[in-house]
This record gives structure tokens, C-alpha cells and sequence, in this order.
């Protein structure tokens, strides 16, 4: 009863067609589609041929009226497929036309069989046995064409099949009965094969499926950032490129961002990996939720982030925009029970009127990211005219610098720095000049970035120190040298080196010289610059932190370094008899000064309302334009005489 039941079960599966399965339905009907042509061909055909043996026999209806009628029906059918046979069809429209095909299968199978049997009888025994062959044989012919409808196949079988048999073997003649069994035994021999065959054929469709899914799934991964589920830069590169081609045939404008998280190395060194890779998922988080689908966000790597903008927006908006996303990553993170606070600055371009492709776009955004960090203006820069002539220039700067000769063409100028209470000079900085024989003199403020992303800045810092320490040597004891060391200076070893023999062999007191460094030389790599300031501190010099206030690195961190001077940076002063907010941060960077035992440096005074404000909270050490520029050698030697 069970087996019987389980053969039900097959034989229903069998009939069905697997509609769950869109793509082997699609499969299905493409093959299917070949064959169905080459059916009708050997059913007509064949059909025509066992009339013509009965022409003379038969009535009119049968070899005429009757085949013609069967033919139209095929032909009908064969100008639809003729009609579709190169369309792609939808899912649905497959599964409609073999559910089709399945359903008129049975009516035309038991057409064509009545019609045999009703020939049957007008012709001799030749005639018979024609019949008989042309049943047998077309039957065979079909389950072949059908292979891939298996149950259309099927339903062929089963109905000229039975219909065989039981005709024949009413017959009573030997002959046929016997026909009739190697026929069935035929039928189900070729049965076996195509549901053999069918399996196949499934397996195969479905090894297709699972290639296709995986091949996609590798698509998907190598175009992903695991660490944030952001789209990487990979993916980045291949839409900047397909953007501006786009952009190009429409004529469309576009904007693309770089964003980069200010104070996000301190975090990885000071709380571990593992918090700064929650960090930065975080972060990708906030900045993807202020996104839309005309905002496509990536991880470039490292702390930076990418955008591309394919909303309309002018420079304001686009401003407005990268200020909102920066807003965001300022606000607290709370990872690992830890707040977490750092900051971002972003750089924006926009396409085609200041990058006509995706490598102007990047370089730009990213010049006018570094451009708008140095200059501690904003948070968001958007690249401009003045960008553009400034890498124009820099060009220019780059190519005299690698000609230079910073023997002949470096000077050291001097600037005072002032005790206010006393009105005596304490220190003088010394500040580079290059008088360039082709672009004239050219400010340390646009040649040292220069000489720094080229690498010739440790060349000059050598000759500038031992320029600058040459003519300190002439001052009075009391008199300190205070000297501006490079980001690079302080990573490299190897010039600490250098530098550390440069203040030994000089004929100045390495306990009257300070060496300024900035707060990006000191985050950039702590271990290295607490090494650096260490083998400085051992000679017995100084160590200013210059810049004070303009970085986002905590006192903490700084502290590690045996500081022993800050210098407020000049943006906190400028104006500061009208501007509330850096009156406070003034005051609370000298409070701070004061609780941490160092001395503290008020740079870039100019006015007298600026002094009057600084003496008011209680600062001591000045520098700035109100007493004196940088001035030459000689000009300083004079300073010192009249002071
Ligand atoms: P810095 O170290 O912050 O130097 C102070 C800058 O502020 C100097 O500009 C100085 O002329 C200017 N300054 C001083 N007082 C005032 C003031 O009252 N008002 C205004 N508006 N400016 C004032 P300078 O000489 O053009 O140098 C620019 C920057 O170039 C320096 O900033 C420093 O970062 C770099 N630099 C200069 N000389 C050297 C050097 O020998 N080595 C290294 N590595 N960098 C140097
Ligand atoms: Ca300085
Ligand atoms: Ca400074």
C-alpha cells in the first residue's frame, strides 16, 4: 500500500512542473523552445506520409478534412513560437507557456491517436502495420522533443501508449500484440532515460544557480569594507569612474567628499585596537544615517571615509552638508564603557568645473582636505580657484626647491620673544627665509609644507639649525634660541641623529635652545616622538609645544612628553578683546600651563588692545608683530643692543 502510494506520489511529482524554481522554469523553456519546432516537424511529416498510404483506401474526412485540421492547429502553434522564440521571457510568461504546454499536450497526443486508429481499418495489411509503426515510432520521436517537459513527455506516453496497447491487443492478431509490447517496453525504457536525463538536467541548472550565487557573493565581498559594511574603495573607484562618464554624456554636476577623523590614531594607541575598530564602524554608522541613496558613502581605508554627492547643491549647501556630517562625529562615542571624542575635517570638490575626472576629483578633494586642516580654519573645506593656483604655485615651489641651494639661498630670521613684565628679551624664534634665484622670496608657510611631503625638509632643518645656532652663539647667555622642528624631523631616527651631534658641536649652550614641535608631529606617532624628545632632553634643550590649542590631543597624552614650554597659537589671540570665546580658551590654556609647571608663550600679538587683554589674565611671555616681525641677523643683533 505504501509503495503504491510512493508511486502516486512520483508520478504526480512527475506531471508537475517545479514552479518554486524560477530559474530551472527558465532552463526549462529555453531547451524546451529548441525542440518544439523539430516535433511538429516529425509529427506533420510523419502524419502526411501514413495519409499518403491510405489516400486511395480511406474517406475523404479522414486524409483530408482531419489532417488538415490537425495541421492547422500545429501551425498555428508553431507561428506563436516563431512569434516569442527570440523574447526573454519573464518568470511568469515561462511558467505560463509550459503550464500551456503541459495542458494541450494530452488533446493533441489523443488527437493524433484517434485518428491512427480510425485509419486503422481502410487499409490491408501493409497499410495496417503502418499504422502501427508510424504510433510507435512518432510516440518515441515526441518523448524525445519533450525531454525537458517531463511532464508534457509524460502525459505523450501515457495516452498513445495505452491507447497502443489496448487497441492492438484487442485486435487479437499476434503480430501486433507483439508490436505493442515492444513499443510500451520501448516507451518505458526512453521513460527512464529522460527522467535520468531530467535529473540531470535539474542538478546541472542547479550548480549553475549556486555558481552564479557564489560568484556574486565574492562580487559583493571584495567590494565591501569588513570592518564598517560600507562599500570599500575599491567600489568607491569604480562609481567615482562610472559618475563622471555619466556626468559627462549628461552634463550633470556632482560633488565628492574625503572626510577624515581628526585624533583617531591616539584613540588606536591609547584604548587598543579593538575599541578603534568600534570606533570607526560607529562612526561609518553616524555618517551612513545621514545619508540618502544620493549619497554614497565609503571607506577609503584607515580613519577615511569617501562620498559621493549626486544631489544638485551649490558650494553653500555643500558647505552646510560636510559641516552636518563633521557635527556628527564630534558628538561623544560611547564604545566599551568609554566616551570617546574626536573630531573630522572634510575637503569637497565638485565636477566638472574644478575636476573633469575621477583623479582630479580625488586629488582635489584630498588637497583641499590637508589645505583646510593646516589652516585650522574650518572643519569642511570646499576646493576653489585659489586651491587650483596654489597647486599651480606649488608646482613651481617644488620644482626650484629640488634645484635649490639651501647653503646659498636658506637665511634665519629672528623674531623676539618678550617678557612683559620686565619688557626684556627672553628668547628669539628663529624663523626660515628662502630667497629662491627664480621665484624670489617665497614664505616659509607655503615652502616648508613642500619641503616636507618631498622629503628635502631634513636637508634644510640641518642647515637652518646650524645657521640659527651660529648666530645665537653671538648673543649674550641670557638670551635663548627657540627652533622650529619638522613632523618629519621628529620620526626619522635617523636625523634625530644628526641633529643631536648639530647641537653638541655648536658653540651654544644646548640648555639656552628650545625646540618647538606641533602637536601633529607629537600624534602622528607617540612612541617615536616621546623617543625623539627624550634623546633632546638628554642635551639638556627645551621642548615647546607649538601651536597650542589647534590640535584635539589630550593633555594626557602630551604630558608624556616632558614639555617644557606651550605657545598658544595666534588664532585664540587675534581679536581677543572682542571675541568671548577666546578670551576663555586663552585663560584656560594659561590656568592649565600654570597647573602643569610649564611656561607658557603667547604668539602673534599685534594690537594694543589685544596686549592689554593679555596682561589682564596674566600672561607673561609675548611674541608677535607688536614688538617686532622676524627680522635678519643683524637687524636682531641691533634689537639686543637696545634692549
Ligand atoms: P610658526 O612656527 O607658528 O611661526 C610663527 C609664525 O607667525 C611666523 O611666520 C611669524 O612670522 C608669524 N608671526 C609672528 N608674530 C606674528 C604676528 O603678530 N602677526 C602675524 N600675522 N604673524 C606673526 P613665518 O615666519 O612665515 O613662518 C610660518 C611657519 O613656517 C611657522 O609657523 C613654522 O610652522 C614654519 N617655519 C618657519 N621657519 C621654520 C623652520 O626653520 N623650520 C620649520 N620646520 N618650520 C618653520
Ligand atoms: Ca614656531
Ligand atoms: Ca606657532
Amino acid at each position: 500500500m505504501a509503495r503504491y502510494a510512493e508511486f502516486l506520489n512520483n508520478l504526480t511529482r512527475g506531471f508537475a512542473i517545479d514552479m518554486d524554481n524560477p530559474v530551472l522554469l527558465k532552463a526549462q523553456y529555453k531547451a524546451f523552445s529548441k525542440q518544439l519546432p523539430l516535433m511538429y516537424f516529425i509529427l506533420l511529416v510523419n502524419s502526411w506520409i501514413l495519409t499518403s498510404t491510405h489516400m486511395q483506401s480511406a474517406p475523404r474526412w479522414l486524409v483530408w478534412d482531419y489532417p488538415i485540421g490537425l495541421t492547422l492547429i500545429c501551425v498555428i502553434r508553431f507561428v506563436f513560437w516563431f512569434r516569442t522564440r527570440n523574447i526573454e521571457p519573464t518568470i511568469d510568461e515561462a511558467r505560463k507557456a509550459l503550464r500551456r504546454t503541459n495542458l494541450i499536450a494530452g488533446p493533441i497526443a489523443m488527437s493524433f491517436t484517434i485518428w491512427a486508429i480510425m485509419l486503422f481499418p481502410y487499409g490491408d495489411a501493409y497499410a495496417q502495420s503502418h499504422v502501427a509503426f508510424y504510433m510507435g515510432i512518432t510516440v518515441i520521436g515526441c518523448i524525445f522533443c519533450l525531454m525537458h517537459l517531463r511532464p508534457a513527455a509524460l502525459t505523450t506516453a501515457a495516452v498513445v501508449n495505452i491507447s497502443f496497447v489496448i487497441f492492438f491487443a484487442s485486435t487479437g492478431k499476434p503480430t501486433f500484440i507483439a508490436t505493442s509490447v515492444n513499443v510500451a517496453l520501448v516507451s518505458a525504457t526512453m521513460l527512464v532515460i529522460l527522467h535520468v536525463y531530467y535529473r540531470d538536467f535539474t542538478s546541472l541548472v542547479d550548480a549553475q544557480v549556486h555558481t552564479e550565487a557564489l560568484s556574486n557573493d565574492n562580487l559583493r565581498l571584495a567590494n565591501m569594507d569588513s570592518l564598517t559594511m560600507l562599500p570599500n574603495r575599491r567600489k568607491f573607484f569604480t562609481e567615482l569612474y562610472a559618475f563622471c562618464l555619466k556626468a559627462h554624456s549628461t552634463g550633470t554636476r556632482f560633488a565628492v567628499g574625503i572626510l577624515d577623523l581628526d585624533g583617531f590614531k591616539p584613540v588606536n594607541d591609547l584604548y587598543g585596537h579593538s575599541v578603534g575598530d568600534k570606533l570607526l564602524f560607529a562612526a561609518g554608522q553616524r555618517l551612513q544615517n545621514l545619508c540618502d541613496e544620493e549619497t554614497h558613502l565609503a571607506r577609503l581605508g584607515g580613519d577615511e571615509f569617501a562620498l559621493i554627492i549626486t544631489r544638485a547643491m551649490d558650494n553653500d549647501q555643500l558647505l552646510a552638508f560636510g559641516t552636518t556630517l563633521c557635527e556628527a562625529l564630534r558628538q561623544p562615542f560611547l564604545i566599551a564603557d568609554t566616551t570617546i571624542q574626536i573630531a573630522a575635517s572634510m575637503g569637497l570638490v565638485t565636477y566638472p568645473d574644478m575636476a573633469a575626472n575621477a583623479t582630479d576629483l580625488f586629488e582635489h578633494a584630498d588637497y583641499a582636505l590637508y589645505q583646510g586642516k593646516r589652516n585650522n580654519r574650518s572643519m569642511v573645506s570646499v576646493f576653489s580657484t585659489s586651491h587650483s593656483n596654489r597647486i599651480h604655485l606649488d608646482a613651481n615651489i617644488e620644482q626650484a626647491l629640488r634645484k635649490a641651494d639651501f647653503e646659498q639661498e636658506l637665511e634665519v630670521y629672528f623674531q623676539p620673544i618678550i617678557n612683559i613684565n620686565t619688557e626684556q628679551i627672553v628668547a628669539f624664534e628663529a624663523l626660515a627665509r628662502w630667497q629662491s634665484p627664480v621665484l624670489g622670496s617665497v614664505s616659509p608657510a607655503q615652502f616648508i609644507p613642500i619641503a616636507e611631503r618631498t622629503g628635502i625638509i631634513n636637508q634644510q632643518t640641518r642647515i637652518l639649525l646650524a645657521k640659527a645656532l651660529a648666530a645665537a652663539a653671538k648673543w649674550p647667555d641670557h638670551i635663548r634660541l627657540s627652533f622650529n622642528l619638522s613632523t618629519h624631523d621628529l620620526s626619522s631616527p635617523n636625523i634625530i641623529h644628526q641633529i643631536v651631534k648639530i647641537i653638541d658641536e655648536a658653540d651654544f649652550d644646548p640648555r639656552q635652545l628650545d625646540l618647538e614641535i606641533t602637536e601633529t608631529a607629537v600624534m602622528h606617532d607617540i612612541d617615536q616622538a616621546k623617543w625623539a624628545t627624550e634623546q633632546i632632553r638628554q642635551l639638556g634643550c627645551g621642548i615647546t609645544l607649538d601651536d597650542f590649542g589647534t590640535g584635539y590631543s589630550s593633555l594626557s597624552q602630551l604630558h608624556a612628553l616632558s614639555l617644557s614650554k606651550i605657545k598658544i597659537d595666534r588664532s585664540f589671540v587675534t581679536g581677543i578683546e572682542k571675541n568671548p570665546a577666546s578670551l576663555k580658551i586663552v585663560k584656560s590654556l594659561l590656568a592649565l600651563s600654570r597647573d602643569m609647571g610649564l611656561d607658557c608663550i603667547i604668539e602673534g600679538v599685534e594690537t594694543a588692545e589685544e596686549m592689554a587683554v593679555i596682561r589682564e589674565i596674566g600672561g607673561t611671555m609675548v611674541q608677535g608683530y607688536i614688538y617686532s616681525p622676524p627680522i635678519p641677523e643683524s637687524a636682531a643683533r641691533l634689537w639686543i643692543d637696545h634692549h
